[in-house]
């Protein structure tokens, strides 16, 4: 990935590590979702859809602890639902970080203002804020007026206080090349955010709403006139060989077990975006999964997915496995 150079590093040193003890599936970032529940009801959100009894619950900082201890991936994206609803984020985050653990915080930005004093700037940490386009565009998004100025708000309050703010944008059918550029602009040029992902919206089954979805020449073309002359430019949370694939310019078999996601539910298998069980550990989500099964090509609820939980391991081991490749991502950073 394009990532600030400490961390390349480390991420380096930890595949290297598992290159000479031989795994083959490891994690390099989980999806921490310590809650379900929200303060916002985005439509083509596929997690607000728990039963009411799972939106009331909490995960346990011991809990959230001990899964990333066992599975050993040095970074953790803390998404949900709301993570700032969580009333022990805070001490999630410090324990997290104590461990050494690269922690982003994906949040809504709603409730920044209220519990940003919670938190201290560190290296291992980022504020990661939703912002799926411009004003009227993200509004529409998440289904609330005023949502965006908020974020943009929150986002400037949080660079004052010298944290590190990344933003994370998913685009659907409705976008064009000028709204991923406009938006993409906008962050990176006048918000100034340190490193944006970007990404086609996946299909949840359970989403209200399932017309909005990108499919993958839709999502190819997409990108492919939105890069052209900006993606140097941008400051992009991505690795060359994601956004190739983005493009088109490549393409990589799915390998989900790299980005794997702990819920209240436990090990989500196979991936972040779709749920056909949970294990309780990590390892015996790697054992009892048959990978094979799944991806573009041999799952059909995978026809259209191109999410960076499936693919952006797979550019990453693809990377580290080419010198050119790792020369290229190195320049990124
Ligand atoms: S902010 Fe995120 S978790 Fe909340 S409803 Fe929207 S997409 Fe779902
Ligand atoms: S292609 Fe991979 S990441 Fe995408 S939905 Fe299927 S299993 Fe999940």
């Amino acid at each position: 990935m394009a990532m600030p150079l400490r961390l390349s590093l480390r991420m380096g040193g930890y595949l290297l590590k598992q290159k000479l003890g031989r795994h083959e599936k490891f994690p390099l970032l989980v999806e921490l979702e310590p809650l379900f529940a929200c303060n916002l009801k985005c439509a083509g959100c596929g997690k607000i859809q728990q039963p009411h009894d799972v939106l009331k619950q909490r995960m346990p900082v011991e809990q959230a602890m001990a899964a990333i201890e066992e599975c050993g991936a040095p970074m953790v994206s803390i998404a949900g639902g709301e993570p700032l609803m969580h009333p022990q984020i805070d001490e999630l985050v410090r324990q997290l970080i104590a461990r050494k653990k690269y922690v982003f915080l994906c949040t809504n930005a709603l409730l920044m203002p209220k519990k940003i004093e919670k938190f201290t700037p560190s290296r291992y940490f980022a504020w990661v804020v939703h912002i799926d386009g411009l004003r009227d565009r993200h509004d529409e998004s998440v289904c609330k007026e005023g949502v965006f100025d908020e974020a943009v708000a929150a986002i400037k309050m949080a660079k004052e206080r010298g944290f590190k703010v990344n933003t994370n944008t998913t685009f659907f059918n409705t976008d064009t090349p000028q709204t991923v550029i406009d938006v993409m602009n906008y962050l990176n040029d006048d918000l100034g955010i340190d490193q944006m992902q970007i990404s086609p919206a996946y299909a949840y089954e359970k989403a209200p709403d399932q017309e909005h979805f990108l499919g993958v020449t839709e999502t190819r073309e997409l990108f492919r006139k939105a890069f052209e002359g900006n993606r140097k430019r941008w400051r992009l949370n991505h690795s060359p060989l994601f956004l190739d694939f983005l493009e088109g310019k490549k393409d990589f078999a799915c390998t989900a077990w790299g980005i794997p996601s702990y819920s209240l539910l436990g090990w989500q298998r196979p991936c972040y975006l779709m749920a056909d069980g949970y294990t309780k550990t990590y390892k015996e989500l790697i054992e009892t999964t048959d990978w094979d099964s799944y991806g573009r090509g041999k799952d059909p609820r995978c026809a259209n997915c191109m999410a960076h939980c499936g693919y952006e391991p797979s550019a990453v081991l693809a990377t580290m496995g080419s010198l050119k490749e790792s020369i290229r991502a190195a320049r990124g950073s």
